[in-house]
């Protein structure tokens, strides 16, 4: 874990269990046993970098940063 690290939330209203989450992130991302949603192991902390891929290719727009702003920079082409 570095400084540079957040903490991730899955809205589970919102989520559409695509998976996309736990392909890029499995330590952190978990379809459930449903699979219905995603949810988040443990403390859900990863790098930043990582966590800003994941949101913005999370199709529903389910996944936030535990106290971040709500303004999320789009990637990069
Ligand atoms: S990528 Fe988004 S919509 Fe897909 S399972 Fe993860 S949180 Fe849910």
């Amino acid at each position: 874990m570095s400084a540079d690290d957040v903490a991730v939330r899955v809205d589970t209203e919102v989520c559409i269990a695509g998976g996309q989450c736990e392909l890029l992130a499995p330590d952190i991302f978990e379809i459930d046993d449903d699979e219905v949603v995603a949810v988040v192991r443990g403390d859900g902390r990863l790098p930043r970098n990582v966590a800003l891929e994941v949101i913005d290719r999370c199709p529903s727009g389910a996944i936030s940063i535990v106290g971040g702003s709500d303004h999320i920079p789009a990637s990069g082409p």
